[in-house]
C-alpha cells in the first residue's frame, strides 16, 4: 500500500468559466470555479442535478475545455494542450466510470477490460493477466467469460470500475457511478471504491448528488452558482 501523503497537486482548476448556448441565450454553468485536489486524495463533489458537476468533471477528464481559466492535471496544462495531447492524457492518465457503465454488450467481461487496456496502446503482453487481476480485485473472477449484458447492474458497474483501474491511471473520475443502482448496490459500490482507494495510489474524484455517498470521501466540495466550495467535514 502506498501512503496518501504525497503532497503533489493532481488537479488544479483556476478561475474556470464555462457557458453553453441554450437557443440564442448563453447559459453560464461554471463561473470562476477553482479547485485543487492532491495526489492520492479521495474527493467527492456534490450539488443538485444540472448545477454543472459533469461539466466540471469533463474539464478534469480532458473531455471538454473551459472558455476561460486554467485546468492542470498531473502537471499538464490542459488549457494549452493540443487535441492529440488531450487524447493522450485521457488514454494514459485517466480512468472514467460513468453512470450507465458504457460496457460493450457483445463482448465478455474480460474482453471489455482488455479493450480498455488496448486503447492505451503499448505492448499486448500481459494485458489479459492485468485485466484478470483487476476483475479479481472487484470480486468478478467467477464471471470472466459471461457477456456483460448477462450481469446485474451492480456487477456491470464493477466491470466498469475494473476497466478504469486496470489502466492504472493517476486519476479516477466517477460521474454518478451509483446513479443507476438500487440503494443496496449503491452502498456496496461506495464501500468498494473506498477499499480500492486504500489499496491503490490513484486519486479518486466522485461526483454524486447523493450526500450519504459523498460522506465517505476525505474531502467534499459543493458546486453552487457556478463555484466550488469545500464543505467542512463536521457539516458534510
Ligand atoms: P450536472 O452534472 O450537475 O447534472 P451538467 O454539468 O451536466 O450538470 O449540466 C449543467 C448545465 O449545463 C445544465 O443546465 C445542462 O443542461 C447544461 N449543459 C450541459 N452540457 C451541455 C451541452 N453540451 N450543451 C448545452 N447545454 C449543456
Ligand atoms: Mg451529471
Amino acid at each position: 500500500m502506498i501512503p496518501n501523503n504525497l503532497n503533489h497537486c493532481m488537479v488544479r482548476i483556476e478561475g474556470a468559466h464555462k457557458s453553453y448556448l441554450s437557443g440564442e441565450v448563453k447559459q453560464p454553468v461554471l463561473i470562476d470555479a477553482s479547485l485543487k485536489i492532491n495526489q492520492g486524495d479521495f474527493v467527492s463533489i456534490v450539488g443538485p442535478s444540472g448545477c454543472g458537476k459533469s461539466t466540471l468533471l469533463n474539464l478534469m477528464g480532458a473531455l471538454d475545455q473551459a472558455d476561460e481559466g486554467e485546468v492542470w492535471v498531473d502537471g499538464i496544462n490542459l488549457t494549452q494542450a493540443r487535441a492529440s495531447d488531450l487524447a493522450k492524457v485521457r488514454r494514459q492518465k485517466i480512468g472514467f466510470i460513468f453512470q450507465f457503465f458504457n460496457l460493450i454488450s457483445n463482448l465478455t467481461v474480460l474482453e471489455n477490460v482488455e479493450l480498455g487496456l488496448e486503447a492505451m496502446g503499448g505492448r499486448q503482453n500481459g494485458r489479459k493477466e492485468r485485466a484478470m487481476q483487476y476483475l479479481d480485485l472487484v470480486g468478478l473472477q467467477h464471471v470472466l467469460h459471461k457477456f456483460s449484458d448477462q450481469l446485474s447492474g451492480g456487477e456491470q458497474q464493477r466491470v466498469a470500475i475494473a476497466r478504469a483501474l486496470a489502466k492504472e491511471p493517476a486519476l479516477i473520475l466517477a460521474d454518478e457511478p451509483t446513479g443507476n443502482l438500487d440503494e443496496e448496490n449503491a452502498t456496496k459500490m461506495a464501500e468498494l471504491m473506498r477499499s480500492l482507494h486504500s489499496k491503490l495510489s490513484a486519486t479518486f474524484v466522485l461526483v454524486t448528488h447523493n450526500p450519504s455517498l459523498a460522506k465517505g470521501a476525505d474531502k467534499t466540495y459543493r458546486l453552487s452558482k457556478g463555484k466550488v466550495c469545500e464543505i467542512p467535514k463536521s457539516s458534510a
